[in-house]
Formats: structure tokens, sequence, C-alpha cells
């Protein structure tokens, strides 16, 4: 059966709406958990991020203010307003020792000039770095900065020192380590990627967990910057200034220009969201796959019997029968189709098998047909030449008929006018009666070739054979021949021409009497034939002559009604043809049969349908043709 190729086939439609129908509440679902998810973490990473940021700018603003109260505290004392260095030292030590924070306290004169330091040299280091208070500005504080050792990170705040006379007595910078507090703030558990530092208004890292970082980067050209100081959108991931997508927070130091900035990784912030994803992915492709079971499910129940009876529709369009007897168990409605188009397939191929049996007869009844019209073809054509033969024949007869008329009259007035010597008047009796003899051949010849028009009568069967029963009689009695003699009373009258129907019987017992054996026998028999051609119902007057002769051989029969067909020495071969063509005239027909040995039967059949319309006619005066 050939394959057929289906461009989108059924399977493959159900199959996509399978993943339709269970994908898409699926991919909707998914959608919008993601979404949520996505949201509700970003919102609690970046809340948690800003309170992060939030304590730990609070954190580290208490802590400055602090520093900034202690400063203010010492500068406002009595020991510091005296700018007396030797009895600054033991109150300055004891602050720095009290309060581990302080690297260096420092006091300069109003001029700038370091009247105290502790501890000892640093002010040769420091002093510079120091920033002056100024009236509009009294507590300056410095930005954190790693000490010039580098070793430590530190800030500095520098306090005017009030003087008895209300003006400034001179300057305290203290040196302020921030280690301690720092690395407290930049410490915060925000998983692996969290970090928390620490920029100034520039953006230059004042601390952060990697020491090389601080005050050598600076993160103004990262989305890092912009969002922290040109206002970013809160709860938006950014590229930070190691190019890592991070959400972020921040604060500002109160009381500073710093700000404290917390970030992590959007990755690992968003980890539990890509796991869901890929939960969702997972059961995406579950779903794909678990598509694919209904799909087959469909296909060997529905779309394969379907597609198997369409292929068995095209064997049935091409006649191929057996093929189209497509089977199945079910008994679900495919069973019932299945069943339907059987027995269908059944039907259409019994009626082709009758169709092609029918067609075979009138084959073979064409053929029949065609043999028939040739043979009557073949049988026109020798008619055709024979009837030229006829009147080649017929005009050569009547040629010497003229001369032989002619040669009988002299020899007749030669009789009677001289007397012929007794030695000749055998051989003149003989002469005359040869030319007798070629008179009547040469008339029933011309008879035969140009028949008469016949003459009409009403004849009774009987009759007819009692008159030609008494010419054939002698004959007959001499040779020892008997004849029986069978015409059954109440026949119908025949309606025809008494002498050529009298010549046709004559005919056949003439040929009777010459094949039958000394002491065989000839039996005529008349009888009412019947017979039925469709509808039409016919009654014929049936003579059948029949002799115990040597039959006829097979491939006579053929040509026994040709004219000049004989198989005797002196036969002229016209006999029958007459005949037959006597009983053709008077809308009958002959037939003979023969078995060579066992003698020959001929039959004349002469309708008597005519009978009854010509009754009225008077006899001798109606023709026919
Ligand atoms: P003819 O008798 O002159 O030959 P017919 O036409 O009467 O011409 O007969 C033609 C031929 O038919 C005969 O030569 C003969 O061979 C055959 N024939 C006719 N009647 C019989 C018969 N009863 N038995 C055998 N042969 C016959």
């Amino acid at each position: 059966m050939e394959k057929r190729v289906y461009p989108v086939n059924l399977q493959i439609k159900v199959m996509l709406l399978f993943l339709l129908l269970g994908l898409m509440p699926l991919g909707v679902v998914s959608f919008f958990s993601i979404r949520t998810a996505e949201g509700l973490i970003m919102r609690s990473v970046t809340s948690h991020l800003e309170d992060v940021a939030t304590d730990k700018a609070s954190l580290l603003g208490r802590w400055i203010l602090e520093r900034k109260a202690d400063l203010q505290v010492v500068a406002g004392s009595s020991v510091l307003k005296s700018m007396d260095a030797e009895r600054m030292a033991p109150y300055l030590d004891l602050v720095r020792q009290n309060y581990a924070v302080y690297e260096s306290l420092m006091v300069f004169s109003p001029d700038g000039r370091v009247v105290f330091s502790t501890p000892p040299g640093a002010d040769s280091i420091e002093a510079a770095e120091c920033l002056q208070p100024s009236e509009s500005e009294p507590l300056i504080l410095s930005d954190i900065e790693l000490e010039p050792r580098r070793r430590k990170s530190v800030f500095r705040i520098s306090v005017p020192v009030p003087g008895n006379d209300g003006n400034t007595a001179g300057i305290v910078c203290a040196t302020v380590g921030t280690e301690a507090i720092l690395s407290m703030i930049l410490k915060v558990s925000l998983g692996e990627t969290g970090e928390c530092y620490l920029v100034n208004r520039e953006g230059t890292f004042l601390a952060h967990k990697e020491p090389d970082r601080i005050l050598a980067e600076n993160i103004a050209l990262s989305e890092s910057f912009r969002n922290i100081f040109n206002g970013g959108n809160r709860g938006a991931t950014y590229i930070d200034y190691r190019g890592i997508e991070v959400l972020g927070a921040l604060k500002r130091v109160e009381g500073t220009e710093w700000t404290v900035v917390v970030e992590q990784d959007r990755d690992e912030a968003f980890r539990i969201v890509d796991r869901l994803k890929r939960y969702i992915l997972l059961v995406i492709v579950f779903s794909v796959g678990s598509a694919f079971m209904p799909a087959w499910l469909f296909s060997y129940y529905v779309v394969n019997p379907v597609r198997r009876l369409s292929m068995a529709a095209e064997c049935l369009a091409r006649g191929e029968f057996e093929k189209a007897l497509v089977k199945t168990d079910r008994s679900d409605e495919i069973g019932t189709l299945y069943n339907a188009f059987g027995d269908m397939a059944r039907q259409l191929q019994a009626r082709q098998h009758s169709f092609e049996r029918a067609v075979t007869l009138r084959e073979a009844e064409l053929k029949e047909t065609d043999v028939r019209l040739k043979k009557t073809q073949l049988a026109a054509a020798r008619s055709e030449q024979l009837a030229a033969l006829g009147r080649l024949a017929a005009g050569v007869a009547h040629e010497i008929r003229t001369p032989l008329t002619s040669l009988k009259l002299f020899l007749e007035s030669v009789e009677s006018e001289i007397e012929i010597s007794p030695e000749y008047v055998e051989d003149f009796r003989v002469a005359m009666d040869q030319i007798g003899r070629m008179e009547a051949t040469i008339n029933r010849f011309l008879d035969y070739a140009k028949p008469r028009d016949p003459i009409l009568s009403r004849i009774e069967v009987g009759q007819l054979v009692h008159d030609a029963m008494l010419i054939v009689k002698p004959r007959a009695r001499q040779q020892e021949t008997s004849v029986h003699v069978d015409v059954p009373e109440g026949l119908p009258l025949l309606l025809g021409d008494r002498r050529q129907l009298g010549e046709v019987l004559l005919n056949l017992l003439v040929n009777a009497l010459e094949a039958a054996a000394a002491g065989g026998s000839i039996h005529i028999a008349a009888s009412l034939h019947h017979e039925e051609t469709g509808n039409e119902a016919q009654e014929f007057v049936r003579i059948d002559v029949r002799d115990e002769g040597p039959g006829i051989a097979a491939e006579d029969l053929p040509r026994l009604f040709d004219p000049f067909f004989t198989t005797k020495r002196t036969g002229t071969g016209l006999g029958l043809s007459i005949a037959y063509s006597a009983v053709k005239r008077h809308g009958g027909r002959m037939t003979a049969r023969s078995v060579p040995g066992s003698g020959t039967t001929f039959s004349v059949l002469i309708p008597v349908s005519l009978t009854g319309a010509m009754e009225m006619e008077t006899d001798g005066k109606n023709t026919y043709s």
C-alpha cells in the first residue's frame, strides 16, 4: 500500500492541542509565580539591605558623634585653654590611653604651631594633615584615609580650643583609628556575595573589606554610584563597580559626607527564584514529554484506524477490493465504521464481479455477433458472386435456348416431312430427347435465375403431398423404395404458389429417392409447428422428408442450398437452390439435418399466419414479391 504523506497530520495537531491545553495554564501560573517571587524577593532583599545600611550608618554616625563630643569636652577643658604643653601632656596622654581609638592628639596654636602632640613625634608626620577649623565650620571632620604608614585607616577631627577671652586659643586635632568600628561595620552577613562599604561624596572608597581599594578606587563611573547619588530606582538591580549585577541600599552617615553602601549579588539573592525557574522548566519539559502519551494513545486508537481506513478507501478507488477489506476487533464507533466500510467494500466487490461477468458475456456475444456478421458478409459476397455468375449463366442459357428451339423446330419439321429410314429412327428419337432435356434444364435454370411471379392460392397440404406422390410413385416402385406418408387431418390451409411449393416437395422426394438404397424407405410427415420469438408467437406447417440414404458430409451441409452445388455426376445443383428460394419467397425456411450413414431429413416450414389474411382473395390472381 502506498504510504501517504500527511503535511500536518491529526497526530501532530492533537499533540499540539495537548501541549497547548497543558502548557498554557502552566505557563500562566509559572509566569505569575516567578513574577511574584521575584517581586517578593526583590522587596525583601532590598528592605533587608536598607535595614543593614541604616543600622551600619547609624552605628557609625553615633560613634563619630561620640568622638566629636569627646574632643569638644577635651577642647573645653581648662588644661587646654592654658595652652601650656606641660600641663597638657598628662591630661592628653590619659585621654589617649583611656580612649584607645585615638592614634594621636595634637594641639596647635592659632598661628599653626604645634604646642603639644602625643605620642611624641606624631606632629612631624601628621601636623600637615590636620584641618583648620574656622568660625563658620568649627568642627572639621576629614575623610577616612590610610595613615601615612598605610597600616591603619584613620580620620581626623579638628576642634577649636576656646580661650578665656572668647577668642580661639588653639586647635585640637585628633587622629581617630577606625579599624575597630569599620571592621564591625563592614562585616555583614549577606550570604556569600553581600558586602558593605563606605564612600565619600566623590565615590572614593573610604572603607572597604579589601584595604587596597581604600582611597585608591573610585566608583564614580559605575552604576552603583549613579544609583547611590543620582537617585537610582529602589528595588532595581544595577551593575556595581566590579561589573556584577547587584541589588543595593545606601544610607548617609549623619553628620558626615560619607555613605554606607550595602550590596548583594543579584544571582545569589534570586537563587531561589532561579531554582523555581529551573523547577518550572523541568515541569514544562515533563509536560511536553507527557503530552506525547495522550498523543500516542490518540494516534493508536483514533488516528491510525482513520489513516488505515483512508488507505483502504484509496485501494477501493483503485479496485483493489481484497486490500480494502479492513478488519478490527473493536466494538466501539471505530469498529462500527470498519464493519460498515467492510460491508460496503464487499458489496462493491460483488457488484464489480457481476459487472465483469456481464461484460464478459457481452464480449462473448459481441464476438459471436462479429463472427456471424463476418459469415453473413462472406455469404453476401458469395451471393453477390453467385448472382453475377447466375446473370452470366442466364445470358448464356438464353443465347443457347434460341438456336436450340430453332434446331428442335427444324428436326420436328424434318420428322413430319421426311420419312426417316428405320435404322435412324432410334438415333433421331435420342437426339430429340437430348434436345428436350437440354431445353428443360435451360428452362429450369432460367426459372431459377429469374423466377416468375408467384400465383397465390389456398393449398391443402395433403393434396400437395398427394400430387407429388403421383409423380414419384412409379420410380419408387421401380427401385422398390417404400414411401410412408403421414399428413394429419385439420392442418390449416397454406397460402402460396401451388406449382412452386409442389416443385419444392417434388425436388426433395426425387433427391430422397436418389439417396435411398434399394429396399429402403422414405417418410413424408406434415405437422403444425409452433414457435415463439420474444413476445411474438407464430405457427408454421412443417413438412419433413426423411430418407435412410448415405447422408451428407458435414462440410457439404453449409453449401447444400448454393446454386450449382452437386455431388452427382449428372446433377445440375439447382434443385435445392430453387426450392430454398421458393420457400423463402413464401416467408418460410428450409433446413437439412443429416447424420452420414444414417440418412437425411429436409424440413420445410411455411408460415400459416398469411392464411387468414388471404382467405377472401381469388385463386390465381394475387401476387406478392
Ligand atoms: P442435383 O440433385 O442436381 O445434384 P440438388 O440441388 O437437388 O442438385 O442437390 C444438390 C446436392 O445435394 C446433391 O448433389 C446431393 O449431393 C445432395 N443431396 C440432396 N438431397 C440429398 C439427400 N436426400 N441425400 C443425400 N444427398 C442429398
